[in-house]
Order: structure tokens, then sequence, then C-alpha cells
């Protein structure tokens, strides 16, 4: 997959440019500084210079810093063949008449005085006098060592946050778009027949795809092209393949990043780079971005609003929606984002024209896992009796990629035992060895519980069946989604006005989970707490609010302005109080007990649900009524069936 990326263009700017100008600042100051101790005098030791002084061939000598002595010779010397190479012209052309003519360490100051005076004292004419030069290059360093640090801060800070490392450092595209662009020409090869299973969503997305091959014909009848797609779904369920594959099946371009690629510790480093992204894919539209994690941006504004990062987040989701709204009708950039956290993203991300599609990647069931064995087998050397029902059964809640994984996994047990092909006990070794990497993640279902968790569905299936007014069942299934370990769909019929019958028999269904536990296995599990939550909400509504209650009578604690807030103080006495609880509860209970009465006459045909629930991990309308015949009564509603 990665020798596909193409990393986008960004100016390379190369840091060493910026090392070479501090080089060469440094360099010149030292030639500045450097000049007081004069690089064109000759090095001497301190006996020659005593000749020279005994001779009286010296006009001066200058102390520098007590430590280094200059010598200019008089004129006499300067003519004479003994120095004439510290006579010699300089670069310029110029001799050097004025000295200094020679240099040399003066060793102890002491002695090096004595002997001064000692020449003095005979009569030696020379003049000399002591100096303390500061040292200019030490002096530069230090004055600018403050600007110094900041840069070199500023530098370590950008490297750090452009991935630092990486070769060639990317501080001045820190506003640019981290995004990888798979072009349409070279890149992407991905197609739907590269998604296994997933029909649902690859029928959503069709849609898109047509779009973006065609869009005049749809914008010509006054229609818009839609400017975004959510896909919700767990991680490693092929939101990201399928996004790519709607690429390569429209032939655009596809600009893929994270949510977490737009967050970073400068403000409006986000929102410029949205804004970046949003021009590049412009300019190749028609093209999609795919922007997965969304939810790294888009969560709900203003909760939890503690620290100064959120703020830095919002001005990067505001951006993203401004972009979204920006787009005209003929931009022909559409965005998938990924999640799989729906309910946590900002409302204001769902409203129409922006991600109003919301397409679900679930996990696969039986059917979809050997569908995708069958995709990752190809370019595996199976061995010829390999039994892809089998593996598929054996991998119950493994997502696509974990089934991708399983593959490669078996071929390389197999490689490392040398073997010519992989066979049934290498796959059964690499699900062994990747199941123990998923219960560590916790998402690995055990055999008790997917039994429990099937006879609690098929609890309800086969109540709701039952109830003549409960909502029809469209589809069930054991296979985890999001945080429910299993899921019925039902067609509720759509009205406006509930009668009791309705919401009782509604209760009944929604305790049919529970109740099938009770009848099974004389035992409930912890997970029917959403189940409980709707039915106590449903049962209190029924009290308080809409007055179906004899007991309590024809009223309603309901407030519609919704300016009363109750709180601590209840707009009713603690004997009512009392009374409400007690109802509650007696509504819930008899609707429970009427659940497990007619689970009880129906358990043999309640056990074989279960059992094909187990066998298929999802069942639809038509395996109940295999096993159940019509529903006992007539449905008044016509009912739209959607069979997906
Ligand atoms: P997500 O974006 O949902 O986290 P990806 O799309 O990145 O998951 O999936 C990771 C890998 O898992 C894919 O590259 C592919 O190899 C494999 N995979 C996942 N789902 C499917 C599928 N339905 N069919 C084939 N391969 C799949
Ligand atoms: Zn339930």
């Amino acid at each position: 997959m990665s020798k596909n990326k193409n990393t986008m263009k960004t100016p390379k700017f190369n840091t060493y440019w910026i090392y070479a100008m501090i080089v060469l600042f440094f360099a010149s100051t030292y030639f500045i500084g450097g000049n007081e101790t004069s690089n064109s005098s000759k090095k001497i030791n301190i006996s020659s210079f005593e000749r020279f002084l005994n001779k009286g061939e010296i006009k001066s000598v200058t102390v520098i810093n007590k430590n280094i002595a200059q010598v200019t010779l008089n004129r006499d010397a300067l003519n004479s063949p003994d120095h004439k190479s510290a006579n010699s012209t300089n670069f310029l052309g110029q001799k050097n008449l004025n000295g200094p003519h020679y240099v040399f360490e003066i060793g102890n100051l002491e002695l090096f005085q004595n002997k001064l005076e000692e020449a003095e004292k005979k009569g030696i004419q020379f003049g000399y006098d002591f100096k303390t030069v500061e040292n200019k290059l030490l002096d530069y360093v230090l004055g600018f060592l403050p600007l110094i640090i900041l840069i070199g801060l500023w530098f370590f800070f950008m490297r750090r946050m452009s991935g630092g490392g990486g070769g060639g450092s990317q501080i001045f595209s820190i506003g640019k778009s981290k995004a990888k662009l798979f072009d349409e020409k070279s890149d992407i090869k991905t197609t739907f027949k590269d998604v296994a299973g997933l029909e649902g969503a690859k029928e959503e997305v069709q849609e898109i795809v047509d779009f973006l091959k065609n869009p005049t014909k749809y914008t010509k009848l006054g229609g818009k092209i839609p400017k975004g797609a959510l896909l919700v779904g767990l991680p490693g369920t092929g939101k990201t393949l399928l996004a790519k594959a709607v690429a390569g099946e429209a032939k655009v371009p596809f600009f893929s990043l994270s949510g977490s690629d737009f967050v970073e510790m400068f403000v409006g480093v986000g929102a410029s780079r949205v804004r970046d992204l949003f021009k590049q894919a412009k300019e190749k539209s028609p093209s999609i971005i795919f922007i997965d994690e969304i939810d790294a941006i888009g969560r709900a504004r203003g909760k939890s609003n503690m620290t100064g990062g959120n703020d830095e987040r919002e001005n990067t989701l505001n951006q993203l929606l401004t972009e979204m709204d920006g787009f005209g009708t003929n931009t022909n950039v559409i965005v998938i984002a990924a999640t799989n956290r729906a309910d946590v993203l900002d409302k204001a991300l769902m409203r129409a024209g922006r991600f109003d599609r919301q397409i679900y990647v679930d996990l696969p069931d039986v059917r979809e896992r050997k569908e995708i064995f069958n995709v990752h087998l190809k370019p595996i050397k199976i061995s010829k009796n390999l039994d892809t029902d089998f593996l598929a059964k054996q991998t119950p809640g493994f997502s696509g990629a974990d089934i991708a994984n399983v593959c490669n996994e078996a071929a390389l047990i197999a490689a490392r035992k040398l073997k010519k092909s992989v066979n049934k006990q290498d796959f059964l070794d690499a699900v062994d060895r990747i199941v123990g990497g998923l219960e560590k993640k916790n998402k690995i279902i055990t055999e008790t519980e997917k039994k429990t968790i099937a006879f609690h569905e098929a609890g309800h299936a086969t109540v709701s069946w039952m109830l003549e007014h409960a909502a029809p069942l469209v589809k069930v299934t054991i296979v985890p989604r999001g945080q429910s370990l299993g899921a019925a769909w039902y067609l509720p019929e759509e009205r406006q006005i509930v009668k009791t019958e309705q919401i009782l028999d509604e209760m009944c269904a929604a305790l049919g989970g529970r109740a099938a536990e009770k009848v099974m296995f004389n035992n409930i599990s912890t997970g029917a707490l959403s189940d409980l939550e709707k039915v106590t909400k449903q049962a209190r509504s029924m009290v308080t609010v809409y007055g179906l209650n004899d007991k309590i009578g024809n009223l309603t604690y309901y407030d519609s302005s919704g300016q009363n807030d109750y709180g601590f103080t209840k707009p009713y006495s603690d004997v009512t109080a009392e009374i409400i609880d007690k109802e509650i509860s007696n509504i819930i209970e008899t609707q429970y007990q009427r659940a497990i009465k007619l689970l009880k006459k129906h358990k043999n045909k309640l056990i074989e649900l279960a059992n094909f629930l187990l066998e298929k991990e999802v069942i639809f309308k038509e395996d109940l009524v295999r096993i159940y015949g019509e529903r006992p009564f007539e449905i008044k509603t016509a009912i739209k069936e959607s069979k997906k």
C-alpha cells in the first residue's frame, strides 16, 4: 500500500541553507575581529626578539592582554635582509611599513618586563606599552547569543512538529496540508472488487461514483452534487478501502489524511491546513478528500472546554464547515470522512449539504468474512483443500483488517516451516496469534457470550414477532456493532398517536431479550442495559407524562414550556412519588412476565432461531417466517420492506 503513496509537492526548503548562513556570519565576524592581532605579522620566539632588541632594531613593543607581544621594527631594520620575510608585501601589494612585523608569546610577564628594563638601562631606544584588547569574536558571539538561542529553539520545535527526523525539514510547510495524494493516473488501482462484503455501503457510495464520473447528468436537472459522506464503523472494517475504491471507480484523485493531521500546537495551523487542502483538491477537481478519524477535529463543540487546545480545534472545525459550505455546485470535490463514533460528532457536521449521508460499515458476518478471505487469499499459495467456510466460522468478530492480517500471518508461519503451500493448520495458528492480540483489546467474544447474545436477540425477535402491536423485525445480528454486542432492526410504523397496547407490546418486545436469557439459562446478564433504560423511560412517561395510568390518573407532570426543570423539587408529594415508583415497576414487571410466558410457550422455536443465528450471525425476516410461519395476525399497515 505504501509503495503507491506520493507525497504532495511542498516547497522543500533545505535547512542546510540556514546552517550555511550562520557559519558564514560567524566566519565574517572572525575576520573582522581577528584583524587586531594582525595576520600579516610573522610569528617568532622570545629569544629572536631579544636578539632584535639588543641589536637596536625595534621601534616599539605592544603587549596585548598580558600574553602576546606585537613588535614593530624601525626603518633601518626593515631594510636589512634579516627581516625580509617580515617586510613582505601584503595581499594588496603594499609594504607593511607600519607594523607590527612580529608577534610572539611573552611567557612570564615579570621576566619579560625585567628584560625590557635591562635593555632600557643599556640605553637601547624603543617604546613599549600594554594594551587590553577585547576578544571581538567572543563579543560578537555573546552579543548575538539570545538571538542564536531563539533561532535554535525555533528550529528545534519546527523540526519536532513537522515530524522531524524524516529527511529534509518541512518547517516552511507547517500551514500546508499533510494529505497524501493518490493520483488517478498512476496510483489508485483499488476498485469495488477489492472490497469484499459491505454490499449496502457499496450501493450507497455507488451514487457518489456516478456523480463524480458524470456530474453534468445530475446538475443539468438541477440536482445538487453531494458534498460529503460519513463512513461509520469500527477500525479495520474497510472504510479507507471503500473510500479509495470510490476514487478508483470514478478515476479521480484521492487526497487522504487523518483528522489528527490538522491538530497542531500552534493556533491557526489547523485552519490553514484545511484551507490548503481544499485549495489543492479544487485544483485537481473532480476529486475526493478522505479524512480518517474525523472525530479528532469534529467532536461536538463547546463541551469540556477546559483547555485552550479546544479553541484551536474549533477553529479547524469551523474552517472545514466553511470550506464545505463554500463549494459551488460545480466544484466536484467530495469529502468522505470516517469515524467509529458518530455520536460524539458535532451536529453541525451532519447538517444538510455537509456530511448528510451516513453510511454504516459494520463488522463482517460469516458470509462476508468468507468473501474477505477470498480477496486476501488470492496472492497466497494455499493448499488445495483449504476450506474458506471453515476459516470464516473460526473468525467471529474479526474485522476485514484482522482477516488480512490472518492471511499474511499464516503465510509467514508456513514459510518459517519451509512449506510449499499454506494449509489449514497454518491458518489456525495465525488465528490464535491474532486472537491473542484482540483479546488484549477486549474485542473477542467467547463462545458462551456469543450464545447468550444469540438467545437474547432471538428473544427480542420472537416476542416482537408474536405481538400484534410490536414493530416487525427486519434484521437481527449478533455481530458486534459499535458499543452493542448484537442488534435487531425493526420497522416501526409511523404514527402520531400511540395507543396503550402499542406501548405495552413494545415494552414486552424490548424485555424479550432479558426474558429469553432467564428462560434459557435462568440467569440474566448485564447485556440488557439499554433495553432496561428504554423500557423504564417508556413506563415513566406512561405514568407521569401521558396520563395512561389509572392510579395516577388524568394528569401530567410534563411542562411543555421547558422552563421547569424540577431538579430536586418534584412537582408532586412524597406519597404520589411512591405510587409513581410502584406503578412504573408494576408495568415493567407485568410485561416481563408476559414475555417470559410467551417464550416458554415457544421455547423450541426460540432455540431453533438462536441456533440458526449462531450459525449465520445475521438473520432476516424470511428466516423468521420459515421458523414461525407468517405472523399470526394481519398487519394492518403496509410495510415497505427493505433488505440490506
Ligand atoms: P478502516 O479505514 O475502516 O480502519 P481500512 O480500510 O484501513 O480500515 O482496512 C484495513 C485493511 O483491511 C485494508 O487495507 C484491507 O486489506 C483490509 N480490509 C478491511 N475491510 C475489507 C473488506 N471489506 N474487503 C477486503 N479487505 C478489507
Ligand atoms: Zn436487547
